[in-house]
């Protein structure tokens, strides 16, 4: 009997809740996609923090040298936000992609001009291996379908680095210096992708890569942002 409620059950809800574990009609619960901690209203248009007004630069960011444009992120890194990060990056959970990362990160993005080309913020080649897939690069493959956009693998890890957890923001910029280079020329307007921005040292040094290739502009969109 239980074997059969469960079989009825999955026909309605045929899988779990990525955050709770619960079951649910999709990679979420209907609990658990109310609680995304969206980030909604007005941002700061450089950094994407949110702010008390629309505001073209705000005081987080006004003395940092990014090295890209500006970054979007329609997330905060926190509760379901970080459940979906944990279930793409340990568990390559790609329906996630598809279904959840890829319409917010659209979202997200909505009233920018188009981009020439998506480019994914690529990991060790040793961690690649370990872990079997790129979370960064399989975001990336997402959005670019989802905004009519090329995806561009040029940039791959030339130095290995440090896990970033415990290092200020200095210490993360010396960190990547130098750990990336593009393996072409590039070029045009492009797109950034990787899941969580923390003090934007990683997406800088690829932006600053790409901008040596060539590229005119570099734009950065993640899933998640620490506010
Ligand atoms: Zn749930
Ligand atoms: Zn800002």
């Amino acid at each position: 009997m239980q074997a059969y409620v469960e079989a009825l059950a999955d026909l309605f809800y045929p899988q779990w809740c990525l955050s709770c574990d619960g079951r649910a009609s999709d990679v979420l619960c209907r609990a658990c996609f109310d609680a995304l901690p969206r980030i909604w209203g007005p941002t700061c248009g450089r950094c994407g923090l949110p702010t008390a007004f629309e505001t073209p630069v705000c005081g987080e960011c006004k003395n940092v040298d990014f090295g890209f444009e500006g970054v979007r992120a329609p997330l905060r890194y926190e509760g379901v936000g970080k459940e979906i990060v944990h279930a793409l990056k340990y568990r390559g959970y790609t329906r996630v992609v598809e279904k959840l990362a890829v319409p917010l990160l659209s979202g997200t993005l909505r009233g920018t001009a188009p981009f020439d080309a998506v480019v994914p913020v690529p990991i060790h080649r040793k961690r690649l291996r370990k872990r079997g897939f790129n979370q960064a690069a399989l975001l990336a493959h997402g959005l670019a379908h989802g905004i009519n956009a090329g995806v561009s693998d040029t940039l791959q890890v030339v130095r290995s680095t440090r896990d970033q957890v415990e290092l200020s923001a200095a210490e993360r910029r010396a960190n990547v210096a130098g750990a990336f280079a593009p393996k072409a020329r590039a070029r045009g307007r492009l797109l950034l992708v990787d899941d969580v921005l923390t003090t934007g040292a990683t997406l800088g040094a690829c932006a600053g890569a790409l901008l040596r290739a060539g590229a005119a502009e570099v734009h950065a969109v993640t899933l998640c942002r620490t506010v």
